[in-house]
């Protein structure tokens, strides 16, 4: 995700900052995104067990991690005039301990029916979850097919990750949008809502005649019935929660010319006209180009965008653009190269490879993400305008009065300086530490390992350790363990 802090700024959009003096313009309509007191390095909620993949004090409460989810197929009848969504989720899972339901994440949706392997089964719908009733104790692993019918207006919901605004499913005049991180997926489906439960997902969208429907990953099939169209998408890549995406309305959709001999097919939707979808092409073609060069092939099998129209209900998503798997979605404000590169660098570092813990791993997400904006302009204007850019964001941190560790924050600080900024130095730093060759290495070896998967900060660690044969331990604990600030790379 990219929050644009001005409208105009070119070089390094900075995001929400834990702190005035970190923000690039004094007169700045985004919200607060620390509304709690600033104590350096606290959670919320301390995990209950250091091994329990889903004790994630971002967000207590979402997940259930004794539950596997492979494949969510998402049928969904969406009508933009009223709002509401008609919709039925087939999920296959399994359990992963003994257990005689199947709880599942779902807010404020009316559920009218579940069925379990094609029989009815009994339900209770409180409180953001469906508990599924399984009518006995089964094993861990055994494949079940779980099927909720459900309708109702979809609802965002407030997240103290972005000060209160809300996320998931977003309702506008003419349709809608998906922007869900970290914890919106709920608001639109049934589902495990952890980023640690990645799974496939068929989307089938049906609307009326008329309004165009896009999901993740590829068109599989486009159909018209009488009064209305419906677009089936497949994302065959495993995805977090978080990162599904449908967007509705009035759109056009522009391609690129990919022959099948090493281009990446691209498709751009634009709100109404074409206006500027050859150069979101271009951009993101460029974009991918460059980062494939330092990390390795591009992690799906289609990439695209969406340039969402001017938001009058809530203006903040004009200047955010969204790394939704495959398929970016960018605010109305946000369409500039850096913020195409960010995106498009996040399609390997937090959806191929995803975060674990929120609050342990975000600053290697996004901190990766900024690192690519500095890769873009390298690549543009030279070494010289790296160090330039480096180095004013290096300024900018240093004049905050009390520096936070990025390698544990708080869900206030997760889109904060301290995992953008600070974690996009980090990556600097270890260039710098390693050399070119091993850092190039280090990237393509963490991504070869962890793509479709998880991974921890010791898990990078590691890697950068096992690339370069040297003892990195330091420089980690200098860089995203200790609150202070090291010297500049
Ligand atoms: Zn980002």
């Amino acid at each position: 995700m990219v929050i644009r802090r001005c409208g105009a700024q070119r070089t390094v959009a900075v995001a929400v900052a834990a702190t005035a003096v970190l923000a690039g313009c004094a007169a700045d309509p985004a919200p607060s995104a620390d509304p709690v007191p600033p104590t350096a390095g606290t959670t919320l909620v301390e995990p209950d067990d250091a091994n329990a993949p889903l004790a994630d004090a971002a967000v207590p409460t979402l997940g259930d991690r004794d539950l596997d989810v492979a494949h969510y197929d998402l049928e969904l009848d969406y009508t933009p005039e009223t709002g509401e969504l008609d919709a039925t989720a087939t999920l296959e899972l399994a359990v992963e301990r003994p257990s005689d339901a199947v709880v599942l994440d779902l807010v404020d949706l009316d559920v009218t029916g579940v069925r379990v392997d094609g029989a009815e089964a009994p339900f209770d719908h409180a409180d953001g979850k469906v508990t599924i009733d399984l009518g006995e104790v089964v094993a861990p692993g055994a494949p079940m097919q779980v099927a909720v019918d459900y309708a109702g207006v979809p609802d965002a919901v407030q997240t103290r990750a972005l000060g209160g605004v809300e996320v998931g499913w977003q309702v506008r005049d003419d349709g809608s949008y998906v922007l869900s991180e970290p914890e919106g997926a709920r608001t639109w489906y049934p589902v495990n809502d952890h980023p640690t439960d990645k799974a496939t997902y068929d989307i089938t969208v049906t609307v009326p005649e008329g309004v165009t429907a896009v999901a993740n990953g590829e068109l599989v099939e486009e159909r018209a019935d009488q009064a209305t169209t419906t677009t089936h998408w497949r994302m065959a890549e495993p995805m977090a929660p978080y990162l599904a995406t449908v967007v509705t309305g009035d759109y056009v959709g522009t391609s690129n010319d990919a022959d099948g001999d090493g281009v990446l097919p691209q498709n751009v939707w634009t709100a109404g006209d074409t206006d500027g979808a050859e150069d979101l092409l271009a951009a993101q073609g460029e974009a991918v180009d460059l980062l494939e060069g330092w990390l390795g092939p591009f992690p799906f099998s289609t990439y695209g965008g969406v340039v969402l129209p001017p938001d009058d209900t809530e203006p903040f998503f004009d200047n955010v653009a969204i790394e939704t798997q495959s398929l970016s979605l960018y605010g109305a404000e946000s369409v500039v190269g850096e913020t195409v590169v960010h995106e498009a660098a996040h399609q390997w570092f937090g959806n191929s490879v995803s975060v674990t813990r929120w609050g342990d791993d975000i600053w290697w997400v996004e901190g990766f993400a900024r690192y690519s904006e500095w890769l873009w302009i390298e690549d543009a204007d030279g070494q010289a305008a790296y160090d330039r850019a480096v180095e004013r964001t290096y300024d900018q941190l240093a004049e905050a009065e009390r520096p936070v560790a990025p390698g544990d924050l708080s869900v206030s600080r997760l889109f904060s300086a301290w995992s953008y900024d600070r974690g996009g130095l980090t990556f600097a730093a270890l260039r710098a530490e390693i050399g070119d060759e091993d850092f190039e290495a280090f990237l393509r070896t963490f991504v070869e390992r962890y793509g479709g998967a998880n991974a921890r900060t010791e898990d990078l660690i590691a890697t950068a350790e096992a690339v370069s044969d040297e003892d990195l331990e330091p420089f980690f604990d200098a860089w995203v363990f200790s609150d202070e600030l090291p010297p500049a790379p």
